[in-house]
């Protein structure tokens, strides 16, 4: 037996079994090695009995001799039941167990054993007992892997002692002086340790290896992929101080400090001022940039809804632009690319800089200096030439694969014929490194990510954090509102409106008895569930607040379900006709009063008219997504609030919305968010990778340091030297995709 035997052909494994397995994606020996518990249950903490009344309903362990042992069969109902009285030196308790009259064979009076179970209370005899508690001889602590039908966690745990003189065969491909510095567990014992634990001790010391691994191998990775773009040359581009100058001047507002510092790395970055003093380390190619050529920029920048990205991004096209090159900036959506569209020629077009558009519906000047679009940008057809600034909004919400490929087009139709990307092959890198570039990239977000989780999934980019607001913008006014005020709260939106300012309506679905739009917001309301007929959705909304509440008031409707732009040819749809866009556009220019939506419309718009937000269902979000929703308005001078109604009687939930009014920082909600809900629901970062860890934890922040710095290490050092480590992070890698 090796690591490729099929488990199918591991003693008692027929193909049916195996292909349960291959559900839990293991088919070989090695995959079940490294298939691994998801807890443990400790039976090595052991109570004593007279303690256990005050444990009723919590899982014990106790260590006990069996007094008498008995097999009944039940009257009415046809099964048996065997009943024993087990003693420790404390005292004594009944123990029960369904269907298994072997017992009686197997435990006799007198025989010592471990039982773990949970503790009740027999209201008919009046009596502590405990249910069925699994058994054991010695204290140990039990593996509990993840079950697929058919297959119990017990039968994994059995399988994999059958293997577990293969655990010492395993070849460690962590380099010795990493296990060294880090006082790491060695993977041999590791493994072994966690699928047979001797005590916590080890055990601890054992998921601590497995944490760090995960950490390392994931960092290693972004950080090869760091070094893989850091083989390509980029453009460099002189700096015209004196423009730069004057352009900053002219625009309508004074840059804050944070764009002020953004900027300026972005146009390090673009310069290439670290031309001289740049190597990189035992890459077999060594760049050599002349004056002309720098790394390409791949930077991050993030900044909170409303912090100014955008006008961070202009700058940086127009230095692009004024260099003789070309801009691509990419969003997400239509609406956000009309928006940017508009935005960017504003600021630009003073200075002769042209703006084009391209979407799936809209092609205006695409031989523009900077070039806004939707993912139509990339399908083809129209051919961006030139091109040394590459801007993607938003990046998260296209799918990782989606994104690697955004960047692909460009490298083969930029001015910028880049060598395949993919090419290992040296010779043939080194001749094509000479004449070919990659565009510099700069890619935005709003969701404000924590630095904990920003050093490991970010760790292959360079990032750049707008963290201050613009001067002069109100702070957003949050209040949770309890039921009984809710008419008083449409009052106050009546107010506003006679004000002549406009308000968002959010509810989590779009007709009652839809599924929850965002799937990923199901899950995360702390296995509390709401009935069905309390959901706000959409549609019930827009007719009540039509018909009843504001009769007189233009309101409008926009979800998932509404085609995104105009249909060629006209109307005739369920929503009426419209499109998401049509329904933006007219909304944005003062057409409608209220605006009843999903969550479609939580990035990036920009309606400074607006100053109310009011959230439905408002527990159905997370914070980090409320925070989005509520940098839909507050974007002018003009005082706005955000109104959140929950219909949810949660301590937890009430605790938690009550963040939403007292802070106003989306870094410090997301930190919250990861806190209490963990990585995978961090909104937007579902994709990020790091809920795919089964021991490391994104707190765990000396942890990531450790893990990131050491990747970074041998990142820089060279992973050629490394052939075991090598072909792990590629397999991992593989398995991230
Ligand atoms: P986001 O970071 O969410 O993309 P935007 O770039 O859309 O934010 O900017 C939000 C609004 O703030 C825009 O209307 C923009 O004109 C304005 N703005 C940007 N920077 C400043 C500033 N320094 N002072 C005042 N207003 C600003
Ligand atoms: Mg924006």
């Amino acid at each position: 037996m090796d690591f490729e035997t099929k488990v199918q052909f591991l003693h008692g494994v027929g193909p049916k079994i195996a292909q349960r397995l291959k559900k839990l994606g293991v088919e070989t020996v090695h995959d079940l090695l490294f298939y691994f518990p998801r807890r443990y249950e400790d039976y090595t903490v052991v109570s004593k009995i007279n303690k256990l009344p005050n444990t009723i309903g919590e899982y014990k362990t106790i260590k006990v001799k069996i007094i008498n042992i008995t097999n009944r069969r039940t009257s009415r109902r046809r099964f048996t039941v065997t009943e024993a009285v087990v003693a420790d030196e404390t005292g004594s308790i009944k123990i029960v167990w369904f269907n298994q009259p072997y017992l009686t064979k197997m435990l006799k009076p007198g025989f010592e054993l471990i039982l773990n179970g949970k503790v009740t209370f027999d209201s008919f005899s009046r009596q502590l007992q405990m249910e069925s508690p699994n058994r054991a001889t010695k204290p140990k602590i039990v593996p509990i892997y993840p079950e697929t039908a058919g297959i119990h966690s017990y039968y994994i745990a059995k399988l994999e002692s059958r293997i577990e003189n293969l655990a010492s065969k395993i070849q460690e491909y962590i380099p010795a002086e990493i296990i060294r510095e880090n006082n790491l567990l060695s993977i041999q014992a590791a493994i072994s340790t966690v699928h047979q634990p001797e005590n916590s001790a080890s055990l601890e010391k054992a998921k601590e290896r497995m944490a760090f691994d995960e950490l390392f191998l994931f960092s290693l990775q972004k950080q090869l992929t760091k070094r893989d773009i850091q083989i390509h040359k980029a453009p460099a581009m002189q700096i015209d101080e004196k423009f730069l100058q004057n352009f900053v001047k002219k625009l309508p507002f004074k840059l804050t400090d944070a764009q002020r510092k953004s900027a300026w790395q972005i146009i390090l970055d673009l310069k290439g001022q670290e031309n001289l003093k740049f190597k990189i380390q035992n890459l077999k190619l060594r760049n050599s940039y002349d004056k002309n050529t720098t790394k390409p920029m791949n930077r991050l920048l993030n900044g909170d809804v409303g912090s100014g990205k955008t006008v961070v991004a202009a700058i940086a096209a127009a230095v692009v632009v004024k260099n003789g090159f070309r801009v691509a900036l990419m969003a997400p959506t239509e609406i956000l690319a009309n928006q940017h569209f508009s935005t960017l020629s504003e600021i630009l077009e003073p200075d002769k800089i042209s703006v084009g558009l391209i979407t799936g519906h809209k092609k205006d000047r695409c031989d523009a200096d900077v070039v806004v679009g939707t993912h139509a940008l990339i399908s083809g057809k129209t051919k961006i030439d030139n091109i040394a600034l590459v801007i993607i909004d938003e990046q998260h919400r296209f799918g990782v694969s989606q994104r690697a490929r955004l960047l692909t087009p460009y490298e083969s139709t930029n001015l910028a014929k880049v060598q395949n990307y993919e090419s290992n092959d040296n010779e043939t890198m080194k001749q094509s490194n000479n004449d070919f570039f990659r565009p510099h990239f700069l890619s935005m977000t709003a969701t404000p990510i924590p630095r904990t989780m920003s050093l490991v999934v970010f760790a292959d980019l360079d990032v750049s954090v707008i963290d201050e607001m613009p001067a002069g913008r109100k702070k957003i006014i949050t209040k949770v509102v309890a039921a009984e005020n809710r008419q008083k709260s449409y009052d106050f939106i009546r107010g506003e409106i006679k004000k002549g300012h406009q308000a968002f309506v959010i509810c989590p679905i779009i007709a009652e008895g839809d599924e929850i739009q965002n799937a990923k917001i199901k899950d995360q309301n702390y296995g509390m569930d709401l009935f069905e007929e309390d959901r706000k959705s959409v549609t019930k909304e827009y007719e009540k607040l039509s018909k009843e509440i504001f009769p007189d008031l233009k309101i409008a409707r926009l979800h998932g379900k509404m085609p995104a732009t105009p249909r060629k040819g006209g109307r005739g749809l369920a929503s009426g006709g419209k499109s998401k866009q049509e329904i933006m556009e007219a909304f944005r220019n003062g057409k409608y009063d209220i605006l009843v939506s999903t969550s479609v419309v939580e990035v990036g718009v920009d309606i400074p008219n607006a100053t109310v937000m009011m959230i439905e269902d408002a527990e159905r979000f997370g914070l980090a997504q409320l925070h989005q929703f509520r940098g839909r308005v507050g974007r002018s001078h003009k005082q706005s609030y955000c109104l959140l109604f929950s219909s949810s009687g949660s301590e937890n939930v009430k605790k938690r919305l009550s963040y939403m009014e007292s802070v106003s920082s989306g870094f410090k909600l997301a930190e919250k968010d990861l806190e209490l809900r963990g990585p995978g629901q961090l909104y937007g970062y579902q994709q990020s990778g790091f809920w795919e860890f089964k021991f490391a934890s994104i707190s765990d922040r000396i942890m990531i340091e450790k893990a990131t710095e050491a990747a970074k290490e041998i990142a820089d050092g060279g992973i050629e030297k490394y052939p075991k480590l090598k072909e792990k992070v590629g397999e991992t890698a593989k398995h991230l995709e």
